[in-house]
């Protein structure tokens, strides 16, 4: 007998998870190499060889207690002190190891995040598309999501929208760039027009707005496209970070967060983020892996095995007449769908063995998302079926 909240839950549970089942269950009729899974966003490319010798070389030389034994719940300090050392000289900043809370992944981060700021009935405001789980998380705290649209010729925040549903109970807004579902980097200009409107806003109505910058996807980035470092454009502003797509490592969980020093509350936020990692019963970021991070800042990715991918799909996408734009980030692509109804459009295209997400699992019908970390042949190999889909829907 479950609870009556977690009964709802399950019963719209995942359907990026739903998807992945179904791929399963496609491959074993047809088998793995003639189904096009473009469901799931679990990294294609491998983890750089520098983690498996960071690995090794702290489990053969470090004192076992040190290594896997509890440590402070906002991580090691001179993990964090390093991370610290590291964003600093990256982005020109001044922070310290107690800016700086390890998490378990940016799921973790988010989660404690929320859990610290919110009382119930709290608004958190989120640009649709957004990714599914945030309204999870909101709901884990009792806060109320409120949905903000974009331009779906841009994808960039509604400005006039954003100030129109901001009131007394705001208390988040969440960020996502490079963007999951779209692909889109906000830039610099986005950046800073949202920072003012957040500052004018706080002056107006008298209380503290947070924005949380989810960057799980900071360095999948395409064409030397710049992500602005939050910190410098905000100051209640706190960036999540993940190593999950960074560094193809999401099954350890692994991330962390950063607060901006000078933000309002800065002290007792870091004491309850401490204690919310605790109490939500994440305990700790996984130590192993703090320490696995701490001597790979520097690693990374090979990048160019997504932007390959990126440039096929999409060049093939738009011969077709497609309409989507170029993601300059992430690893997904989010196609307006040829009818309206895009849980339909996803339905057709399973007759070609292609699982796609539609957009309302992300706040926005009329689209759908493919996350394209597959391999190159397999895209390749795809693209008739995205001719025999489209074409369905020519006007005869
Ligand atoms: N935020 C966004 C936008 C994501 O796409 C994901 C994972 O796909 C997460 C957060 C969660 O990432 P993590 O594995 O680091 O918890």
């Amino acid at each position: 007998m479950i609870s009556n909240k977690m009964k709802d839950l399950v019963d719209n549970s995942s359907i990026i998870r739903v998807m992945f089942e179904e791929g399963k269950r496609l491959s074993d009729i047809y088998g793995e190499e003639n189904v096009f899974d473009y469901s799931l966003g679990n990294p294609s490319i491998e983890p750089p060889e520098n983690i498996r010798v960071a690995i090794n070389q702290i489990l053969n030389e470090s004192a076992p207690n040190l290594v896997h034994g509890y440590m402070n719940n906002s991580g090691y300090e001179d993990v964090r002190s390093k991370i610290a050392e590291f964003l600093n000289k990256k982005h020109n900043i001044n922070i310290s190891y107690s800016n700086i809370v390890m998490t378990c992944g940016a799921a973790g981060g988010l989660n404690i995040l929320l859990k610290t700021l919110l009382n119930q009935e709290d608004e958190v405001i989120v640009f649709s598309p957004f990714f599914g789980e945030y309204r999870n998380y909101v709901n884990n705290f009792d806060g109320k999501l409120v949905v903000v649209p974009t331009d779906i010729n841009t994808f960039e925040p509604d400005m006039q929208v954003l100030k129109d549903k901001i009131n007394s109970k705001t208390k988040v807004i969440f960020i996502n760039s490079p963007n999951n579902p779209t692909g889109v980097v906000y830039s610099e200009k986005v950046i800073q027009n949202l920072g003012k409107i957040l500052c004018d806003k706080e002056d107006e109505l008298g209380i503290n707005i947070y924005l949380i910058s989810d960057e799980p996807y900071r360095e999948i980035i395409y064409d030397n496209v710049k992500v602005p470092y939050i910190l410098k454009y905000y100051k209640n502003s706190f960036i999540v970070y993940s190593y999950s797509k960074s560094l193809s490592l999401p099954g350890e969980r692994i991330g962390y967060i950063v607060s901006n020093t000078n933000m309002d509350y800065f002290k007792d936020i870091m004491t309850s983020l401490n204690v919310a990692n605790r109490i939500l019963g994440f305990v700790n970021a996984p130590s192993l892996f703090q320490r696995v991070i701490a001597n790979c800042l520097e690693s990374k990715v090979d990048v160019s095995i997504y932007q390959r991918n990126r440039d096929v799909l999409y060049n093939h996408l738009i011969k077709i007449g497609c309409f989507c734009i170029k993601p300059q980030g992430a690893f997904y692509l989010f196609i307006r769908t040829p009818i309206s109804d895009d849980k339909k459009f996803c339905i057709d295209a399973k007759q070609f063995n292609l699982l796609l997400v539609p957009g309302s699992a992300f706040g926005c019908p009329g689209h759908v998302r493919l996350s394209y970390c597959l391999s190159y042949e397999k895209i390749r190999n795809s693209l008739p079926a995205f001719d025999k889909l489209f074409k369905l829907y020519e006007v005869k």
